[in-house]
């Protein structure tokens, strides 16, 4: 592999459709500004129609790796060279990275909420026992992590059946976990038993700042850890509900800027500025 020289720069960047919106440029610019590297992320706007086109395009030009954005995490399988082991098991990859000439698949979404939790609430999953609010990509890629990492056991709740089911089957099949599903109409208690929550539902997302997740409240325990997925406002309603009522609570933020510190290590073998990253982000959503 070669390394930038002269006026040319490594290339990094993110497929999407929409992807005006997507602010990961603003954490890795800032990433490669801070430790003086040669390197560009560019936000690019290709068709579902066009995917195949881009990833040919990309090993064309020599990208040193991708991210992927709605709506090509699944379809993006069939042009890789390999897929890791838990990006496979999800069916979704938001990272590829290179190996030589080969196009890796990985999934770094769930391990960038994995790291938060470890770091920033200082838990470890091994054991515990989770509930997870929503069934779409975010819940998927976190309930595998989870699992994978020794979560004893995961209670699903989606609003939409079919969904959940075919989550809670993808986690019996490929994890150890004791993992059970609950249908989402009206007002949900937490079981007494549980140590995690995770809203890893779109609600909340700006703008609808003021929506909450249809949740008794009251049912949080002071101590008990509980995370959003939202990063933008960073500060949820639903985390703000939380932390009033005593738990150890986890923003959205952190899920996304370490899934993005794992991406730049996989892409440059080099640790990334984490503080650098996070303060770019705070700034970008006004925190
Ligand atoms: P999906 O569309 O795949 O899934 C959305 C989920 O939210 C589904 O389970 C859906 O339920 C549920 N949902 C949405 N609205 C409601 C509602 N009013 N009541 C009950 N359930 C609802 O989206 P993703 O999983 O990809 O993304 C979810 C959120 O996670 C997004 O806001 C995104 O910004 C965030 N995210 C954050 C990341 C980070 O790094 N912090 C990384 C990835 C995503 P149903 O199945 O019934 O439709």
């Amino acid at each position: 592999m070669t390394t930038a020289t002269g006026y040319r720069q490594e290339l990094v960047g993110v497929f999407g459709f929409p992807v005006d919106e997507n602010p990961t440029v603003v954490m890795m610019d800032a990433a490669f500004q801070s430790l003086g590297l040669p390197w560009r992320y560019l936000t690019l706007k290709v068709a579902p129609t066009d995917l195949a086109a881009g990833i040919q395009g990309i090993r064309a030009m020599g990208f040193r790796g991708l991210n992927l954005t709605i709506p090509h995490k699944v379809e993006v399988l069939q042009y890789l060279d390999e897929v890791n082991a838990d990006a496979r098991i999800m069916g979704a990859v938001n990272t590829i990275y290179r190996e030589g000439d080969r196009l890796i698949g990985a999934n770094t979404d769930g391990k960038g909420f994995l790291r938060s939790l470890r770091d920033d609430a200082r838990m470890d999953p091994a054991g515990r026992k989770f509930m997870i609010l929503g069934a779409g990509g975010a819940a998927r890629s976190i309930c595998v992590e989870l699992a994978l990492a020794g979560a004893s056991e995961i209670e699903i709740v989606n609003r939409t059946a079919a969904r959940a089911r075919e989550l809670v089957d993808l986690l019996r099949q490929n994890t150890k976990a004791r993992v059970t599903f609950r249908e989402w109409n009206g007002e949900v208690s937490i079981p007494e038993n549980i140590d995690g929550l995770v809203n890893a539902t779109s609600i909340g997302l700006y703008p609808n700042v003021q929506e909450l997740p249809a949740l008794n409240f009251e049912t949080i325990r002071p101590g008990m850890v509980v995370c959003d997925v939202i990063p933008n406002p960073p500060r949820t309603r639903f985390i703000t509900e939380a932390e009033s009522r005593g738990a150890v609570t986890l923003d959205g933020l952190g899920m996304l800027v370490y899934q993005g510190v794992i991406a730049f290590k996989l892409w440059t073998g080099i640790d990334a500025p984490v503080d650098v990253m996070k303060r770019a982000l705070l700034l970008e959503f006004g925190g």
